[in-house]
């Protein structure tokens, strides 16, 4: 069973039960609607045929998708008070979870290779912190929206220098597996009908891991690796893992290059398609406009980025001058980043916090070169998202090509297997 949190912080809870449910004591609850503000554990007494309702449960917590949806759940229903107040909890089957997720995150259309080994990995990395949890993390689970990992260095040059360095863990929740949102893997439990397509492949690859050593791998991904995947370091913390090593997106051998002329350029690679029938397929409201995540350019003047390094960052560094790459993983996407404005100057890392403070929303990711063009920096970018473990754009190619979801998995994590 995976515990997964659908509310937390309420001082009443609405649910409308379909089938009968039973609490700790044995007490029945018939269908009908409760409302609940104490601590309370409801087993239906059939799974397949019982649900449960939520009114108001907040979606997209934080983004510009935020909102409140009715949702339908299978499973148990347990509601925990804590100091914030009621915590709403779902403890559904593994498998029917994965199922969900992979109907909520990907489309149906998708090449069927593509959804199983987006089944496997879903499942890895659920399971993966339970197994084994990281070398030299605390043995008790950080809460919920904890802060990002920081290390403040001291100043490196000069009394002002300053240099923000952090990165963004997977935080545990302490009272359940995973949340429904986002910031896990998005479940919406039964309220959207499963896919036949996802059905079948979560079915196809039942209690199927991915496996390094015989351990379950923690399978990281993201959206585009642009030609070449990125290792774990550069995103995350200095650990290095095997499983998530740099490998060239292609069916060749990685050739020798230079990461600045190779992100200019537009090099072969399974996740370079202009296929926009496949990519309509696997990005669900896919932009026609917004084709442009393998090589893509932005633009700003010194004054516009100083004044997004300030709203974005909070430091006035005055007209941006100069940004300088200072370290950069196998992928090109940096991980130290100087900026030097007209009043001051800052260190920024990793990948996502260098996306985060250049752009209004997130760069596209951290693998790009700077041009002064005309007094304007011009930053031409390759990839979307941190790149680390599976692209699933070249995975969508490899898998319209005719590979399978094994060959997909070892080409992304290599000297992996799938097992039970
Ligand atoms: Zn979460
Ligand atoms: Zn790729």
């Amino acid at each position: 069973m995976i515990a997964v949190g659908l509310m937390e912080g309420r001082s009443a809870v609405d649910v409308e039960l379909a089938g009968v449910f039973r609490d700790a004591s044995g007490m029945a609850y018939k269908p009908a609607r409760y409302r609940f503000t104490s601590e309370v554990t409801l087993t239906p007494s059939d799974l397949a045929s019982s649900s449960f309702a939520l009114e108001d449960v907040t979606i997209g917590i934080g983004f510009h998708w935020e909102r409140k949806e009715r949702q339908v759940f299978r499973g148990a229903l347990r509601i925990i008070k804590r100091d914030a107040g009621l915590t709403v909890v779902n403890d559904v089957p593994l498998e029917e979870y994965v199922t969900s997720v992979i109907s909520s995150e990907m489309s149906a259309s998708c090449p069927i290779e593509l959804l199983k080994a987006h089944a496997v990995i879903s499942r890895s990395w659920l399971l993966f912190p339970k197994e084994q949890p990281s070398p030299g993390a605390p043995a008790e689970r950080e809460p919920v929206r904890a802060k990002p990992q920081e290390r403040a260095a001291g100043p490196e040059q000069g009394s002002h220098a300053r240099e923000i360095l952090r990165w963004y863990g997977r935080e545990a929740h302490p009272d359940f597996d995973v949340c429904a949102d986002d910031h896990c893997q998005r479940y919406q439990g039964i309220t959207k009908a499963f896919s036949p397509e996802a059905a079948n492949a979560v079915a196809a690859t039942t209690g199927e891991f991915l496996r390094y050593n015989s351990m379950i791998c923690d399978a990281r991904f993201s959206k585009c690796c642009g030609g070449i995947t990125e290792r774990y370091s550069t995103a995350w913390e200095d650990q290095e893992i095997r499983y998530l090593e740099s490998v060239y997106d292609g069916p060749e051998q990685a050739r020798s290059y230079i990461l600045e002329t190779w992100i200019r350029s537009d090099p072969p690679a399974y996740c370079n398609t202009r296929d926009s029938d496949l990519l309509s397929r696997i990005l669900p409201g896919f932009d026609r406009e917004t084709r442009d995540f393998y090589r893509w350019r932005v633009e700003y003047s010194p004054d516009e980025l100083a004044d997004l390094v300030k709203s974005r960052v909070g430091v006035d560094l005055g007209p941006i001058r100069d940004i300088e790459a200072l370290a950069r993983g196998p992928s090109g996407r940096i991980y130290r980043l100087k900026l030097s404005g007209e009043r001051d100057y800052l260190f920024i890392g990793k990948e996502l916090e260098i996306r985060r403070a250049l752009s209004r929303t997130h760069l596209y990711s951290s693998a790009f070169v700077v041009d002064k063009e005309l007094g304007r920096l011009v930053l031409r970018g390759a990839g979307w998202g941190h790149g680390v473990g599976l692209c699933q754009i070249g995975a969508a190619v490899m898998a319209n090509e005719g590979r399978t979801y094994k060959e997909i998995l070892q080409h992304y994590y290599r000297g992996t297997t799938v097992s039970a």
